[in-house]
């Protein structure tokens, strides 16, 4: 098979999954800040120490309900992870409840993502040698730096301003969007990293956290949690 053709094969398979995953009952993932790496988590199966947030819709409780599994990449392997689902008691709405190493819809990993991201859109390099040294094929990674692009002014101003929240420095927009949509991102999460539990998770799963997986999304619906809102939550000690 060729590359082209197993990154076909993979993708009809991750999509094929999710078709039968909580996207047909509900928009809504829930992002958790998951400190574990991605084989662990793999490894441990529905046995990880999942949080039970409160629901993004309505606030109430939510219970284990059900789950699937989907693929994720990393470093050129793909593994199955199981994403539980959870049901909200109060309003009925089931939301995914992902772990911030994967982004909403995409198969690779947040961290491969943000490392071609960044690699591109500072001016590093092109997208093809970035795509070839993560391991990603060329026409993934240029959608990903496409997507970045088309958002990266607003993307400056909110990670901007999640900064200033968390009682970060101000960010001054830089030359070019997407240079501030990175220099924001950053500034976001040197601020986050001074509070508990965030420093270890790294700055692209602290993203894919505070977007709700939709950091490079097409659609987005009010991604912006703020803190002190129910949903910047805790990371949880591995
Ligand atoms: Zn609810």
């Amino acid at each position: 098979m060729s590359p082209v053709e197993r990154e076909g094969s993979l993708l009809a398979s991750f999509f094929a999954d999710r078709e039968k995953g909580s996207e047909a009952v509900s928009p809504v993932a829930i992002v958790w800040p998951c400190p574990l790496a991605v084989d662990a988590y793999a490894a441990a199966g529905r046995d990880v120490g999942f949080p039970r947030p409160a629901c993004p819709s309505c606030a109430g409780p939510l219970v284990f309900w059900s789950g699937y599994r989907r693929y994720v990449r990393e470093a050129g392997r793909c593994r199955k992870i199981f994403v539980p689902r959870l049901r909200c008691t109060r309003c009925g709405a089931s939301h995914a409840l992902l772990p911030a190493f994967t982004l909403a819809w995409r198969l690779d990993v947040a961290g491969t993502v943000g490392v071609v991201v960044t690699e591109v859109a500072s001016g590093g390099c092109g997208v093809r040698p970035a795509a070839e040294r993560a391991g990603v094929p060329y026409t993934t990674a240029r959608g990903w730096v496409r997507r970045f692009r088309a958002r990266a002014a607003e993307l400056g101003v909110a990670f901007a301003a999640l900064a200033v929240e968390l009682g970060g420095q101000a960010v001054p927009p830089p030359a070019g969007a997407g240079r501030f949509a990175l220099t924001a991102i950053g500034a976001a999460f040197a601020a986050a990293a001074g509070l508990p539990g965030w420093r270890q998770l790294g700055a692209w799963r602290f993203a894919s956290a505070v977007t709700g997986g939709r950091l490079i999304a097409a659609n987005t619906v009010s991604p912006w949690f703020t803190v002190g809102s129910r949903r910047f939550m805790p990371p949880i000690p591995p």
